[in-house]
């Protein structure tokens, strides 16, 4: 059987790819650079995510051609190169993995249409197939422990499959235009120098440090924002350099302590829980989970933004995660939730406006995952933080964040405080503050709101919208 095998970003490897793995006897490889995505000035918007994914396409053209095969990248719509390389190649299908996104769904439904060969989708981006676990009503679950719980029950882990060890490839001249991975320089990308690199080999070297050294303890040190206490993962397993049953069977069968194993796939199933829901919930991109939010009175709150995203709203802890985000294009996962919190909470702006500007700068950006981030920290999602639950910035960086390294190395103006004014410059007296050379107003600004004030202000405006929705009126 003759196929074609349709990478499209998200599958971004050779080792575990079932789609290449069945096709190897008889395989064209396709990527197609979709104007959606590839469009320059959208793509330089998301410089490092298109980084990554340029480094990571890269790769796969040589591993492919390392195997006996060649990815060809063409320019078009999906919708148009999809079915005329199809009819060109003479294949007998066209295989891919499965999105789970509003938007690939509906490109699968019509190239679908378009094709006179059957389009057959292969699941695997999560560890189980979104929208497979139900309630026992029948409905998608939007809480998460039975939602864990359930998994636990029914996932039935699938071993990996290699690389496949040679691929043979179809052969046959094409009207359409073939051309190289673009260079970034083209696209006009502007990817931060800190940024993670892409590809899959260093996607699986970072997974085998991880197991080797900071999946002992993980449980604990996850938390702590001054360490690289995590996997560092996200954009691997976003691009698919690394899939999550890889992720998942290395994990478990590591013989490390089984709490933080157990942390570890806690955590990897959270990441299903976020596309189960926005696949049941596919207008969760466009509105909240929770209808009493959907008119939810956001503030119009210019200072306040442009504070939050350039790291100068006076609360070490939150704009540390702002600028780590600028610097990196990674947010620690504590930090992400203390940011959304304060900037929704606090400034009371919409978490849209967070949410796009994430999934602007971060490698790891994705829809479900962010969406699903966001509307927790805001209160309006599936599962989500209470509303009433407020993060107190001080208090959370000082209990995560307790010698301030990581206020540190984002806010340098405050690196010389003392532990115990770090996440509190504010309260620190006069002479510690000029011992450590701070100057608040000048070398570091007073904070922009107080914390207690705009706490009360907000459940008040919360209090008040829920009992007197005009969402019911
Ligand atoms: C406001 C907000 C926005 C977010 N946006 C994204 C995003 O765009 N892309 C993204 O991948 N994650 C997002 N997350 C989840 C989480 O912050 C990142 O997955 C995590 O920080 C990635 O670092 P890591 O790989 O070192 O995580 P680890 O702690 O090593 O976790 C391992 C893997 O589990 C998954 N995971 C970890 N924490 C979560 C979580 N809270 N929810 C769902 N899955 C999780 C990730 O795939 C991660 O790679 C967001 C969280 C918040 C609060």
């Amino acid at each position: 059987m003759k196929r074609l095998v349709w990478f499209r970003g998200k599958d971004l490897r050779v080792n575990d790819h079932r789609p290449l793995f069945d096709a190897q006897d008889s395989a064209a490889c396709v990527f197609v650079l979709d104007p959606f995505f590839f469009q320059a000035q959208r793509a330089r918007r998301m410089s490092n995510r298109m980084a990554y994914l340029l480094e990571s396409l890269r790769e796969l053209e040589t591993s492919i051609a390392s195997l006996g095969g060649q990815l060809l990248l063409v320019e078009g719509r999906s919708t148009e190169v999809i079915p005329k390389l199809a009819e060109e190649l003479h294949v007998d299908e066209v295989v891919a993995y499965r999105w789970t996104e509003p938007f690939g769904r509906e490109r699968d439904r019509r190239v679908e249409e378009a094709l006179t060969v059957p389009l057959r989708l292969y699941e695997g981006e999560t560890l189980m197939p979104p929208g497979a676990l139900r309630t026992k009503a029948g409905g998608p679950f939007s809480v998460f422990t039975p939602f864990y719980r359930s998994f636990r029950k029914s996932f039935e882990p699938t071993t990996p499959v290699p690389a496949p060890a040679k691929i043979r490839p179809i052969r046959a001249p094409l009207s359409l235009n073939v051309r190289s991975v673009p260079n970034p320089n083209e696209l006009g990308l502007r990817p931060s120098p800190q940024r993670i690199g892409g590809g899959e080999a260093a996607a699986r070297a970072r997974l085998d440090e991880f197991i080797d050294g900071k999946l002992s303890g993980y449980q604990i040190q996850r938390d702590v924002m001054g360490v690289p206490g995590t996997s560092r993962l996200s954009q691997d397993l976003k691009f698919g350099t690394l899939s999550a049953h890889t992720l998942w069977q290395r994990i478990t069968s590591s013989g490390l302590q089984a709490a933080d194993v157990e942390a570890y796939c806690r955590e990897l199933v959270w990441r299903d829980f976020s596309h189960s829901c926005l696949w049941h919930h596919p207008d969760l991109l466009e509105r909240p989970f929770r209808p009493q939010w959907a008119n939810f009175p956001w503030a119009v709150n210019p200072e306040g933004w442009g504070r939050w995203i350039s790291g100068h709203t006076g609360y070490p802890i939150v704009d540390a995660a702002s600028r780590q985000l600028l610097q990196t294009g990674f947010v620690h996962n504590r930090a992400r939730m203390i940011a959304a919190s304060f900037l929704t909470k606090h400034l009371r702006i919409s978490y849209r406006c967070g949410e796009a500007h994430y999934l602007t700068h971060l490698t790891d950006g994705d829809w479900a995952q962010n969406n699903a981030g966001w509307q927790w920290a805001a209160g309006c999602g599936c599962d989500s933080q209470p509303y009433f639950r407020v993060f107190n910035p001080e208090l959370q960086g000082k209990r995560f964040d307790p010698d301030g390294a990581y206020v540190r190395r984002f806010v340098p103006e405050l690196a010389a405080l003392e532990d115990r004014d770090i996440h509190a410059p504010w309260k620190a007296p006069a002479a510690r503050l000029a011992a450590a050379g701070v100057t608040l107003g000048e070398t570091y600004p007073h904070p922009v709101v107080d914390h207690a004030k705009a706490r009360k202000d907000y459940l008040d405006l919360v209090r008040a919208h829920i009992q007197s929705p005009p969402h019911r009126k």
